[in-house]
This record gives C-alpha cells, sequence and structure tokens, in this order.
C-alpha cells in the first residue's frame, strides 16, 4: 500500500482538532491523536511518522502482530484499545504501553501479574459504557469505581483514566452526551477517590472526534478518516 496521502489526513484532523480546541478554550497540545491502524498494512508506520503521529492504536493481537515487527514500530507509543482477552495479555502487556480497555477484575489482575514479572508499569484506562447499548464493551458507569478502585492497588499498573465507545450517530451532536458523562465520571471519580494522574480521556472517533474534544477528551482514536485510501 502506498500511504503518502496520510500525511494531508493528519493536518486536516490536526486543524480540525484546533478549530475545536479554539471553541471549547483548550490547548491543542492536550489532545494527543491515537492513529488506529487495523486492516492497514505496516508501511503506513513511517508514512505516519514522518507526518507527524507518534502514537498508534490497535485493537486485536492479531493485527498489531505484523505492524510491531516493523522497524518504525519502536519510534511509537502502542495502545491497545479493544476487547483484550485474557489469553494474550502475556503477548500485549510486553509491547503496548497503554491499555485503553480495562473492563474486568481478573484482566486488572493478569494485566498487573504479567507487567510486574517483566518489571514494568502499564499505564491503564478503564472502558466505560455510558451509552448502555447492550453490544458494547465497558462497565456500567455504576460498576466503574470498583473497577477503579481495585486497578489503582495492583502494582503493574499506572489508572490514568476512562475511555469510551459512543454509539453510532447520524449527527455527532446526538453523542456529545455521551462524552460529557464520561468527563464528568472522571472528575467524580478523581475527587471522591483523590486519585493522582487520573486525568486522560479517551474518546471521540472518526465521526465525532471534534464534540469530544470540546467535551475534554485527551486522546481521540481515528482510523478511517486517517488511514483508509
Ligand atoms: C476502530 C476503532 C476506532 C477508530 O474508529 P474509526 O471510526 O475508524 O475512526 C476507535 N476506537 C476503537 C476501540 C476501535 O475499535
Amino acid at each position: 500500500m502506498e500511504y503518502g496521502f496520510v500525511q494531508q489526513r493528519v493536518e486536516e484532523i490536526r486543524a480540525r482538532v484546533e478549530e475545536a480546541c479554539r471553541r471549547s478554550r483548550r490547548h491543542p497540545d492536550g489532545v494527543r491523536i491515537v492513529a488506529v491502524t487495523k486492516t492497514a498494512t505496516p508501511d503506513v508506520l513511517p508514512a505516519l511518522y514522518a507526518a507527524g503521529i507518534r502514537d498508534v492504536g490497535e485493537n486485536r493481537w492479531q493485527m498489531a502482530r505484523d505492524k510491531l515487527q516493523h522497524p518504525a514500530a519502536s519510534q511509537f507509543v502502542w495502545h491497545f484499545i479493544g476487547t483484550l482477552q485474557t489469553n494474550k495479555v502475556k503477548y500485549v502487556a510486553p509491547r503496548f504501553h497503554w491499555i485503553h480497555s480495562l473492563d474486568r477484575p481478573e484482566l486488572a489482575h493478569a494485566l498487573s501479574e504479567e507487567a510486574v514479572r517483566r518489571g514494568l508499569v502499564l499505564n491503564v484506562l478503564v472502558q466505560v459504557n455510558i451509552s448502555g447499548e447492550a453490544q458494547k464493551h465497558g462497565v456500567a458507569p455504576e460498576d466503574a469505581e470498583r473497577l477503579v478502585r481495585l486497578a489503582r492497588e495492583l502494582p503493574g499498573l499506572s489508572l490514568r483514566g476512562l475511555m469510551t465507545m459512543a454509539p453510532v450517530a447520524s449527527r455527532p451532536e446526538d453523542v456529545r452526551h455521551v462524552f460529557a458523562g464520561l468527563r464528568t465520571l472522571l472528575h467524580d471519580l478523581r475527587s471522591r477517590l483523590s486519585l493522582e494522574g487520573f486525568d486522560q480521556l479517551s474518546m471521540g472517533m472518526s465521526d465525532d472526534f471534534e464534540v469530544a474534544v470540546e467535551e475534554g477528551a485527551t486522546m481521540i482514536r481515528i482510523g478511517r478518516r486517517l488511514v483508509n485510501p
């Protein structure tokens, strides 16, 4: 695959992030673009790097494996953003720096144990199902506190914030309340549990990232709009 088009896509997204930051009186440095590569071939990595991207996200270990072999892979911060089976933790923990999809106690224990075994600390986000859609993964908002309390005690984990996926919507405005809900939950948990460094909101994808930025996203996960021809 020829990925020359990536540069312009990154520039377009950056410009739109900056506009959204202006509207919401935020600094653009507070928004990280995580390039979600999925079915793109490993050649996408040098193109992303040349365009200034330093964060890559994958939702499945099988799709990450080939890209991680590429010589450019070590120049990126790697984010695991999909449902993570416990039997894949041994592969994912040593290669990814962030896990956005912590959604159950067994996974928290497995990640922490693997990290400790390897002398690492993993940055984790608890995935919350704000919208309540049945097919969405993540804990219910009322169950987030229990998982947050567990994760902050585990030695191999650095608990950094929350992640959500908004439902598919015809207009981005329709999911603003989902992003606002995640922000409120983060602030509420942080102040009640006195959590330090618990300040990351991973929310917003190709069709709704501007609204997510307006609502406080610190990481937006962009796939199609960045890497699909
Ligand atoms: C695929 C994926 C994205 C990116 O979605 P696009 O709509 O392609 O931007 C973001 N987050 C998760 C968890 C994904 O699986």
